[in-house]
């Protein structure tokens, strides 16, 4: 017993030195708490079929993150029918239009589209797609838009052999985490019998979309939201490759896009630069 007792009061004297720390941890930061927060302005979003989080990122203007961030959600998916959604900043309910899935025939032009093996010509001169496609909303804006894997540039968009590369191939062992560049909706997601093997198709912002091909896994799901740096799946070699990397390509309104004048700068890029001054 003798020996017990000396232990207890250690025990309680370390308990009423945790005891005392918390109270000083309270005190000091009584005035966060105390401070009364600004009540929050926005509004709740009742969550009906087919509205995703995408859906009513672009409906409110407000990015993913933002909005998993307001709702504490732990995927841009982990949105259920029924739910309300609060959207900070927005003053009145907006309508949001339900994520419609590609209809079968769609999906198989999308596939063609992707061994068509070159980009469409450009619009004839003169023609109003034309004009559109020489402004483009985008146009002078930055784009936000990241680099999906960190890697070399292996062959670049272009002219390549007797066709065109609509994309720019990065190298990457196998099994890299490929990430959304934007935010978006996954439109395909599937193993094609396409030259591009395993493919993750995203839906974006201002009739953009991107192409993730060559993969050797697919975690993207038809019909998902995506938030920006998200994992679509992981780097591969299947389709018409030679070896493990991913062909990533960025299309408007369907025609293929030089990705690089898009993207951030890399590391090596911003190297390169901090050298020359
Ligand atoms: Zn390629």
């Amino acid at each position: 017993m003798a020996r017990i007792v000396p232990g207890f009061s250690r025990i309680i004297r370390s308990g009423a030195l945790l005891a005392l720390l918390i109270a000083l941890f309270f005190l000091f930061s009584a005035p966060a708490y105390g401070a009364s927060p600004k009540k929050k302005e926005g509004v709740y979003h009742p969550v009906t079929k087919g509205i995703t989080l995408y859906r009513i990122s672009q409906a409110y203007k407000v990015s993913i993150a933002k909005l998993m961030e307001a709702n504490k959600l732990s995927s841009p998916s982990a949105v259920k029918v029924g739910q309300k959604l609060f959207i900070p900043g927005a003053k009145v309910v907006l309508p949001v239009e339900p994520y419609a899935p590609l209809s079968l025939s769609e999906k198989k032009k999308l596939e063609q589209s992707l061994d068509a093996g070159e980009p469409p010509p450009p619009p004839a001169e003169g023609s109003r797609e034309r004009q559109d496609s020489e402004k483009p909303p985008w146009w002078g804006k930055e784009l936000d838009i990241i680099w999906p894997i960190q890697g070399k540039i292996n062959s670049p968009f272009g002219p390549r052999g007797k066709g065109s590369h609509g994309g720019v191939d990065i190298g990457s062992p196998s099994y890299q985490e490929v990430k959304a560049a934007m935010d978006g909706e996954v439109i395909l997601a599937r193993h094609t019998r396409t030259g591009y093997g395993k493919v993750v198709i995203l839906r974006h912002d201002q009739e953009f979309s991107t192409i993730y091909g060559h993969l050797n896994v697919i975690i993207a799901r038809e019909g998902e939201a995506v938030r920006q740096g998200q994992s679509v799946g992981g780097v591969g070699s299947t389709g018409r490759s030679t070896g493990p990397h991913l062909h990533f390509e960025v299309r408007h309104k369907g025609r293929p896009l030089d990705p690089l004048p898009l993207l951030p700068p890399t590391i090596e890029e911003l190297l390169e630069k901090a050298s020359k001054k």
